[in-house]
């Protein structure tokens, strides 16, 4: 980000435009909606420019802009459609300690204006760095379309209205006061009785809302996915944006708690394998704790929160504090990973069954039932199972499975950094020591990346350990 967006106070400071051709007028529609006092210098304004100035909407000075000129100007704007012309407002403006900006040319200005769309006091800017003026265009055109003119509306009385909304406590009561306003009671009240209606709905409004607002907090255990934002459901998503808390695995990549509000707290509960973490009854505590405030917490587990996620203590704990739950299901890890190779879980005359495995349990590696693993078609995602690698494939191998059985490691599933490890049962801790997975994985056992079955059977499994990349 080259250009940081800000929103300048204008009111009552000084902007000069230099020019008063078409360029300039264009930029001037823009800054007569502020409450600049507005400058121009041209020798020979346009029809527009000389009819604002006979309006009184700014001062018209008939020559070109002159040293001393930009005293205590805020902004200089070069917009003569000439480069020497410009360079002179822009570089008069700067010794004036103004911030410059010539029109078209992003490396010789200070500043860019951004597209707005305006829905005063609500204004929306939008920029792309000069990089993609079409794209500017095309996103003005669809906020211009999302966002209803009423908003503007709305916002200036719920403006005058926000001290009394103080009343409400701050976080989730006051949100959703606002949310009701301007998404439900007032257009309602707009579209039926005007502005004075709208002006009434607010103190009943608020009368609602501080009957509600000894309502207790509540916590939603949600799925996150395995790491792509679009593979989240739109359920999780709407209530990532709606909590007050968020507490999350460290899993859970930075995109999607991006999601959040900016406001909202996030709390990382990572547990690093092998290194420093948090204890279970702490995330319990912290997840009580918070909703007894009356926050809407938001407990955000990697994949699915019934896959390998110790979903029943933490359920359990919020029971015995009395905090109601809700569960919401996510894309678990194997499923994504699974499409990632394009590899079906079950499949017609190979697996009537599909078993999800962690590789570790509370005592090391975990122990199963490695005779119905070992079984030709047999098919199986193993979590956490990267470290337990060796112990898997001595196992399997010790209750008979063919040591050309299809081993297919996907690390980061469905995230920009994604490996495919495609491996028979034999070769499997070298491919995975080789290719050097270390991130989180699936593993899974009997399944191979789709069209790689061939090549399985045709190279010499020792030699195998194909490391492939996304997508591929
Ligand atoms: N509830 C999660 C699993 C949590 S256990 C789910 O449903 O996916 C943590 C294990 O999940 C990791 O050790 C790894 O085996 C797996 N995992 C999580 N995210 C993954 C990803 N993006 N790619 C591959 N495996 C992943």
């Amino acid at each position: 980000m080259r250009h940081f967006p800000l929103f300048r106070d204008l009111r009552g400071r000084r902007v000069i435009v230099s020019g008063g051709g078409e360029t300039a007028s264009a930029k001037l529609r823009l800054l007569l909606k502020t409450e600049a006092t507005l400058v121009v210098y041209a020798a020979d304004p346009g029809e527009d420019v000389a009819r604002w100035a006979s309006e009184g909407r700014l001062r018209l000075v008939r020559r070109r802009l002159e040293e001393g000129d930009a005293l205590c100007a805020a902004l200089v704007y070069g917009a003569n459609d000439d480069v020497a012309e410009d360079a002179r407002a822009a570089a008069i403006g700067r010794r004036a300690g103004a911030l410059a900006n010539i029109v078209d040319n992003l490396d010789a200005s200070d500043f860019i204006t951004p597209a707005i769309v305006d829905r005063d006091p609500l204004v929306v800017a939008i920029g792309t760095e000069g990089a993609a003026p079409v794209l500017a265009r095309r996103v003005k055109a669809e906020i211009e379309e999302r966002l209803s003119p009423a908003l503007g509306v709305l916002a200036r009385i719920g403006q005058g209205f926000r001290h009394a909304a103080e009343a409400l406590p701050m976080g989730r009561a006051r949100r959703r006061f606002w949310a009701r306003y301007y998404d439900d009671a007032g257009p309602r009240a707009l579209a039926e009785g005007g502005e004075t209606a709208v002006a009434a709905t607010l103190p009943r409004l608020l009368a609602e809302s501080l009957e509600e607002t000894t309502e207790p907090g509540r916590v939603f255990i949600v799925g996150a996915g395995p790491g792509d934002p679009e593979l989240m459901t739109l359920k999780a998503r709407r209530l990532l944006h709606e909590a007050d808390v968020v507490i999350h695995d460290r899993l859970v990549p930075a995109a999607i708690i991006e999601l959040a509000r900016r406001e909202a707290t996030i709390v990382e509960v990572g547990k690093i394998p092998g290194g420093p973490s948090w204890r279970q009854e702490d995330i319990n505590a912290a997840m009580v704790g918070h909703a007894a405030g009356g926050a809407s917490v938001v407990r955000l587990k990697s994949g699915d929160p019934g896959v390998f996620g110790r979903l029943d203590e933490e359920m359990d704990a919020l029971d015995a504090a009395g905090v109601d739950f809700e569960i919401v299901p996510g894309v678990t890890s194997a499923a994504a990973a699974a499409a990632s190779i394009r590899a079906s879980l079950t499949r017609r005359g190979r697996n009537k069954s599909f078993r999800f495995l962690t590789g570790q349990d509370v005592d090391g590696f975990a122990e199963h039932d490695w005779k119905a693993l070992a079984a030709p078609g047999a098919a199986a995602a193993v979590y956490m199972g990267v470290r337990a690698a060796r112990f898997l494939q001595g196992r399997l191998m010790l209750h008979g499975a063919d040591a050309g059985t299809p081993v297919t490691a996907v690390e980061n599933a469905s995230r920009p950094d994604q490996k495919v490890v495609a491996a028979a049962l034999d070769t499997l801790p070298e491919a995975l020591a080789e290719a050097g997975v270390t991130g989180p994985a699936i593993l899974f056992v009997g399944l191979a990346p789709r069209g790689a079955m061939a090549a399985l059977e045709r190279v010499e499994p020792s030699t195998l350990s194909l490391a492939l990349a996304a997508g591929a």
